[in-house]
């Protein structure tokens, strides 16, 4: 049984200096790769059911395919809900086996970003679980525009809500298919001056390997998402092994194609934010 709440494998990586990946999964395929990534590379891995993923397969699912990977893993699986959008779809992910939240009221106005994300902190920590809020807002590729994170307004949202990991705004942009020209270290370095909450940067495919792997080593930021470029490995995998044999139909042999390329690629990922050798995983 190696389930872990986002404290469990973020406090260590806080004070250990280094980073643990926010996986962000669409089924099955890609929950057993990345799990058997992290096995590999034997560190904690963050399995991710986002809303893209929950409209897809039911919650309930989701939760048991989580807890059941986790419970057979060698390496800590913490199984997140990242964007919950309600309280009440907050308190069914805890019922169905989520070790922990991410509430998102980054559109919100501060009080009340600061309010509801308290409101599931709370529920959270009554359960035992861990609680992730975002200040500032993390725009999309093509879509809404980011607002940087306010260092003072970070501090006040990590003090009121007593949340375990806060995703902040600084240069990170969600979907983003290539790196782009990087996170702003400069306010990085004003958030962490007025909090000892650790750091998520969403949006990770977005940001410079040598750079992720440089702050996972140097400053809070304890957790970066990656979910675009490994979708893009699974699609490129996929492809290959649908054009490899044109006769071939059982779903089931097409998917075992696509495997080995995603558990390459997730390994990659954590290779980069891993202890390093020295220090304990
Ligand atoms: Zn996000």
């Amino acid at each position: 049984m190696t389930l872990a709440t986002l404290s469990d494998v973020l406090q260590p990586a806080l004070f250990g200096r280094y980073a643990v990946a926010g996986l962000v999964t669409l089924g099955w395929e890609d929950m057993r790769a990345f799990v058997a990534a992290a096995e590999a590379e034997e560190c904690p891995v963050i399995l991710q059911a986002g809303p893209g993923c929950r409209a897809h397969t039911p919650l309930p699912v989701l939760g048991k395919m989580f807890v059941h990977l986790a419970e057979a893993a060698t390496v800590p699986v913490v199984a997140h809900l990242d964007h919950g959008q309600t309280l009440d779809e907050c308190r069914q992910a805890l019922d169905c086996g989520f070790t922990s939240l991410m509430y998102d009221g980054s559109r919100k106005p501060l009080t009340q970003n600061i309010d509801e994300t308290a409101r599931i902190a709370d529920l959270a920590h009554a359960a035992g679980m861990s609680c992730e809020g975002e200040i500032g807002f993390v725009g999309y590729q093509d879509g809404d525009r980011s607002s940087g994170t306010d260092p003072g307004e970070a501090a006040k949202f990590a003090e009121d809500t007593g949340i375990d990991a806060m995703a902040i705004s600084v240069g990170n942009v969600h979907l983003q298919q290539r790196p782009s020209g990087g996170l702003d270290e400069d306010r990085i370095a004003a958030i962490q001056a007025l909090t000892d909450v650790p750091l998520v940067i969403h949006g990770g495919s977005g940001v410079p390997a040598a750079q992720r792997l440089r702050l996972a080593r140097t400053t809070n930021i304890c957790k970066f998402n990656i979910g675009t470029e490994l979708r893009q490995a699974f699609g490129d995998a996929l492809r290959a092994a649908i054009n490899a044999d044109p006769q071939r139909f059982d779903r089931i042999e097409i998917l075992k194609d696509t495997i080995d390329p995603l558990v390459a690629a997730a390994r990659a990922v954590l290779r980069d934010l891993k202890p390093e050798p020295a220090a304990a995983c």
